[in-house]
């Protein structure tokens, strides 16, 4: 029997030609073009297949044996195993795998911990941090009294002095640490400590992270953090949705701060389908995925330094990559334009130090590709070519043809 009923595109295209379509595009369009979104991946058919099952009918309030609707026997085994999976995968002693995505998942954090006006300490918005690290126009903004530390202007580095003045000034009720555009390990041992001195929860937010750690090509927050929140469709490719790991003290306060406090009914689907992309994380193969996406950002940043773009913190430890492209006298926005033109996806992001854009780009979906790192020279020169404006788009938009149909994502 199948699992789902909505395999049949056929049926779509006749009763909805224009939705159809799109869908038919935008598979054309990730299939055919190079996604160096770093926060992108492409999660596996049997993930797709089950956020696109009959357990997206189903209303389920509350949490596995103690739900406000009938029928959800299957569901809670569903959640159960997503949970099991992944305290496993992270070694964490409690999950909850309801937060329908990562901003979800780091309020629910923050209301589990903390009062409104609060004062937090997180990595600042223009030096890396996410909307949810106190921007004024997020509700961590509005709610919280965030202070930013920043990065060291010379090294491109967390700037562990200030995080520690900054501490002790100003006495934090949490401290944050994540980032959307950091390259590097995050000293999560430095960050206990000083949140121990000054008797804060130290809150990570994994996000981009969540498959390396998953897959061992990254440390692990899990020792340090009272809270852990994670992204599912990042590095750990899986469905759009979020999670948060912590111990078993703050379990209660976690599982109340995301039902009811911040959200109501679970989306069974896609926790169904976390639980099969935790699965496919606790294999070798994954583990083989995350250490090969490092070792293709390694590579990948190599070959744009040697081009002349300046790379912020002079590399890269995990699947991101932040290239100024300044040097080769264009900015990032220009670069990115150029660069979407002949189908290579990626994002700006701001310079702190200079007020300019870089590139910030990501190995995880060309990694899941199966690109390894001979792939990585011709996407770098790509990159090098099109952005320094020295190469003729109509032929790089080929050879990103035939550089996808050689790593088709899905080919089958
Ligand atoms: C991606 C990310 C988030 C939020 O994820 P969404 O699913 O987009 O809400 C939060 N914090 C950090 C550091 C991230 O990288």
């Amino acid at each position: 029997m199948s699992v789902t009923p909505v395999l049949d595109t056929d049926a779509l295209s006749r009763q909805d030609p224009e939705l159809a379509e799109i869908l038919r595009g935008e598979l054309d369009r990730q299939s055919t073009t190079l996604q160096l979104t770093a926060a992108e991946n492409f999660a596996s058919p049997a993930v797709l297949a089950t956020l696109g099952s009959a357990l997206a009918n189903k209303y389920a309030e509350g949490y596995p044996g103690a739900r406000h609707h009938g029928g959800c026997a299957l569901a809670d085994t569903a959640e159960r195993i997503a949970v099991e999976r992944a305290k496993a995968v992270f070694g964490a002693e409690h999950a909850n795998v309801q937060p329908h995505t990562g901003s979800s998942a780091v309020l629910a954090a923050y209301a589990a911990v903390l009062r409104p006006g609060d004062t937090v300490l997180a990595l600042g918005l223009d030096d890396g941090g996410h909307l949810t690290h106190g921007s004024p126009a997020n509700f961590s903004g509005r709610w919280f009294d965030f202070v930013g530390y920043g990065l060291d202007p010379d090294t491109g580095l967390i700037d562990h002095d200030e995080v520690r003045l900054l501490a002790r000034e100003r006495r934090p009720k949490a401290i944050v640490c994540g980032s959307i555009a950091y390259p590097r390990h995050i000293d999560y041992a430095f960050f206990r400590e000083v949140a121990d001195e000054v008797g804060a929860h130290l809150i990570v937010t994994l996000a981009h992270s969540a498959g390396l750690v998953a897959g061992g090509a990254a440390p692990s927050p899990l020792p340090y953090a009272d809270l852990v929140c994670a992204t599912t469709h990042k590095t750990l490719r899986g469905p759009r949705g979020g999670m948060i790991l912590c111990g078993a003290g703050l379990a209660r306060r976690v599982d109340r701060a995301v039902f009811p406090f911040t959200q109501g009914g679970a989306q069974m689907n896609s926790i169904a389908a976390k639980a099969v992309a935790l699965g496919e994380a606790a294999t070798p193969a994954f583990a083989a995925y995350a250490h090969q996406t490092v070792a293709n950002a390694r590579v990948l940043a190599e070959h744009l330094a040697a081009a002349g773009f300046t790379i912020a913190t002079g590399g890269t430890d995990t699947h991101l990559i932040v290239a100024d492209p300044a040097p080769l006298g264009i900015d990032g926005r220009t670069a990115r334009g150029r660069l979407a033109a002949a189908g290579l996806v990626l994002d700006c992001c701001a310079l702190a130090h200079t007020g300019g854009r870089a590139l910030r780009l990501g190995t995880a979906a060309v990694t899941t590709q199966g690109m390894g790192e001979p792939a990585m020279a011709r996407i770098a020169a790509l990159l090098v070519g099109v952005a320094g404006g020295g190469r003729d788009p109509a032929g790089a938009r080929a050879e990103v043809r035939a550089l996808t149909a050689e790593f088709p994502p899905y080919p089958e």
